[in-house]
């Protein structure tokens, strides 16, 4: 029985595993499944960011505890075993391969017939005298090949467009899977992907990166005295201006409930904390009304946490240096900022 067509080699495959089982154990990788997972991925060159990941986090010998092999399955290889967003996609996409070939075999035999019906007609031409019968013979071919091509020309037509409809319920499906629907911002796992290409670009290019962290200050009270749905709107307007605030090359995203964070590529801890200011002086300033009624509610504040990345880090370490500064802004008092170096500091003191 012959193999499906993209069924792995069995020797292929187990030089791969022995592969992943030697970097594991040179790496003191426990080998559980996820961890094989990974590491198989790696030893097949699977993903060229998850080998760049694995190559730097080597280099700078850093050591693949839990946290950083889970972050690594969780990334690299999780997404490409869960089952999908649209099931239906691979059919509809095999569907229409299929309309395509018949389509281009149709067009090429039909291409073939005419010209051999041409071929014909001109050795003929050669033979006989009287031209009146080949002219005649040569529009009938004509004619036909005019409603051969415009049959092929509508079928062609249809598979473009299932084409275009197909790439478009994809970009749709992935935009969906990035997007938070009520702020329209780039969600967690969309972050959390950007955020990994933009450590190896920092670490590669030796530029800083630096994120912010924004809560919005008694949003609980808030909620209570004006309703959640004006909870909403105000969840909104932060997000629009963390969204107005940023550059396009940066990405604002909405975290957990009302937790939001930007990653700033190129950014240093003072640029990520101006820029942290400036959001947080529009929010204070925004006047708020009710849209329903136009009556003018309390205006929010919202209190920041900013911090740069450093070299090697996890994504889940820097997000976590940078929520202990928003966590110090609260203790301070609230509606300000504090940089990550500032919390070590005070530690330190
Ligand atoms: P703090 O200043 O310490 O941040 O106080 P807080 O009340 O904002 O803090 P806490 O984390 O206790 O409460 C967060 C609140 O955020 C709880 C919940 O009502 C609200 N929240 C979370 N997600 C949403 C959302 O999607 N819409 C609305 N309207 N409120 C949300
Ligand atoms: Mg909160
Ligand atoms: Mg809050």
């Amino acid at each position: 029985m012959s193999s499906a067509p993209d069924e792995i080699d069995f020797d292929y495959a187990t030089t791969l595993a022995d592969r992943a089982n030697g970097f594991m154990a040179q790496h003191r990788v426990p080998p559980t499944p996820e961890n094989f997972a990974v590491w198989f991925f790696y030893a097949m060159g699977g993903s060229l960011t998850l080998k760049k990941t694995i190559d730097i986090l080597i280099a700078n010998k850093r050591k693949f505890d839990s946290l950083v092999n889970r972050d690594l399955y969780v990334t690299y290889v999780r997404p490409y075993s869960d089952p999908g967003l649209s099931d239906d996609i691979p059919d509809q996409v095999h569907a229409v391969i299929a309309s395509a070939q018949e389509f281009l075999a149709t067009a090429i035999s039909d291409n073939r017939s005419q010209m051999e019906s041409l071929g014909e007609v001109s050795s003929e031409c050669q033979a006989v005298a009287d031209p009146r019968p080949i002219i005649e013979k040569l529009l009938k071919e004509l004619s036909s090949a005019t409603s051969r091509s415009t049959a092929l020309e509508a079928n062609f037509l249809r598979t473009t467009q299932d084409l275009d409809q197909i790439r478009d319920s994809l970009k749709l499906a992935e935009q969906h899977s990035n997007t938070d629907p009520l702020t329209g911002l780039a969600n967690r796992r969309s972050l959390e992907a950007f955020l990994r290409t933009a450590q190896i670009t920092s670490m590669e290019a030796g530029t800083p990166l630096s994120i912010l962290m924004i809560d919005i200050d008694y949003f609980k009270t808030f909620n209570d005295s004006y309703g959640h749905q004006v909870g909403d709107q105000v969840l909104r307007l932060v997000g629009r201006v963390l969204q107005e605030s940023v550059r396009d090359c940066d990405h604002a995203a909405r975290y957990g409930g009302e937790e939001l964070i930007a990653v700033l590529p190129g950014a240093t801890l003072d640029v990520c904390a101006e820029v942290a200011e400036r959001i947080r002086r529009r929010i204070g300033e925004a006047r708020l009304t009710r849209r329903a009624t136009g009556e003018e509610i309390s205006s929010v504040t919202i209190s920041v946490g900013v911090a740069q990345f450093r070299m090697a880090e996890s994504a889940e370490g820097l997000i976590e240096r940078c929520d202990r500064a928003l966590y110090q802004a609260k203790r301070s008092g609230r509606n300000c900022t504090v940089r990550e170096s500032s919390v070590d500091e005070e530690i330190a003191a």
